[in-house]
């Protein structure tokens, strides 16, 4: 069912003990929307647990509750909140099928590829989710605090790179200045979400950027498992490298292919923008936006660039 910002609120004011989830291999807008979300119902008096199957990212880390999410959260809650996530299995080990729920499942997202899985659905075309966690915020009568600003504003500026990605609105500007006005810190936000790389990650995009080629168009990098620091079994380094590739002045599309540790290539996809990557990354089981997607793929790191560089070759030469 599509819904509305007051029907959300509406819903979630049947509730009292409230499980929020944020999608696996978390980032700075599904870690901010659940906590945005989480610190303006606790204000009206709501229980609140955070839910999330990976660690939290160095860009949300230092945000008020970025130490709750838990990845066995208790199971009776009366509600779950899914933010950010594009379909059920982004919710990890945490999603239930709705049998097994005591209550709704209640779905605010942006992705594009979002096909509505919840009993309630606010998917709309934002920059970030964080913007549409504002409009439940407001729909919920809560005024704004710094705290709730800050969980937001981290959301927006982390999914629009600064505000320069092509999904990036005159909205996403009005939403940054409420914020702000809130009491958000736009410089504290963006050195904590883009000047805090271990040099030793720079390193390693250093030897993945060696070896990068370029064809028509499409230019890839790798990082095979044999790279990568014990533990790193998520597409966590990638993010940062991904955006860094798709700077290169020739590119019209890039991909940056990781290997993990359970035998699935995470697969990181940026474009320019005019280009639509996420139909790629929806054929290869994956989703995301225009000019950000992704996919986790079984199968060899040679074989799946080969198969998705295919695929984008296709689409520049489409596209473009
Ligand atoms: P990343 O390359 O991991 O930074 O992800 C870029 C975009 O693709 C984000 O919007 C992700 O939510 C989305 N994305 C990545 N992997 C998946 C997936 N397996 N399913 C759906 N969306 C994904
Ligand atoms: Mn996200
Ligand atoms: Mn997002």
């Amino acid at each position: 069912v599509v819904s509305t910002p007051s029907r959300i609120a509406e819903e979630l004011l049947r509730h009292r003990r409230i499980l929020i989830v944020s999608h696996v291999d978390p980032d700075g807008d599904t870690i901010g929307s659940a906590l945005g979300l989480a610190w303006a119902l606790r204000s009206l008096g709501r229980e609140v647990l955070m839910g999330c199957d990976d660690p939290v990212p160095e860009e949300a880390a230092a945000l008020p509750g970025a130490d709750e999410f838990s990845s066995s959260p208790p199971q009776d809650v009366d509600a779950i909140v899914a933010v950010d996530a594009s379909d059920e299995r982004r919710m990890g080990s945490l999603f239930r099928p709705s049998a097994e729920r005591g209550g709704p499942l209640i779905v605010i997202d942006h992705h594009i590829t979002n096909g509505g899985y919840g009993d309630l659905n606010l998917v709309m075309d934002t920059s970030a989710t964080a913007e549409i966690v504002l409009l439940v915020v407001d729909a919920l009568g809560v005024s704004l605090d710094a705290t709730i600003a800050r969980c937001l504003l981290t959301g927006v500026v982390t999914d629009t790179q600064g505000f320069r990605t092509a999904s990036t609105t005159a909205n996403s500007l009005t939403v940054a200045q409420r914020l702000m006005a809130a009491g958000a810190d736009l410089v504290q936000i963006s050195n904590q979400a883009f000047n805090r790389r271990s040099l030793s990650m720079l390193s390693l995009w250093g030897r993945a950027l060696t070896a990068a080629e370029m064809r028509s168009g499409v230019l890839w990098a790798e990082l095979p498992l044999a790279w990568l620091p014990q533990g790193n079994s998520d597409g966590q380094v990638g993010s940062g490298l991904a955006n860094l590739l798709n700077t290169v002045r020739e590119a019209r599309v890039s991909a940056l292919f990781t290997e993990q540790d359970d035998g699935l290539i995470d697969v990181s996809i940026r474009a320019k923008p005019g280009y639509d990557v996420s139909g790629v990354a929806l054929a290869f089981g994956g989703g995301g936006h225009a000019g950000a997607a992704g996919c986790q793929v079984k199968g060899s790191l040679a074989g799946v660039r080969e198969a998705v560089v295919d695929a984008l070759t296709r689409l520049v030469n489409t596209q473009g």
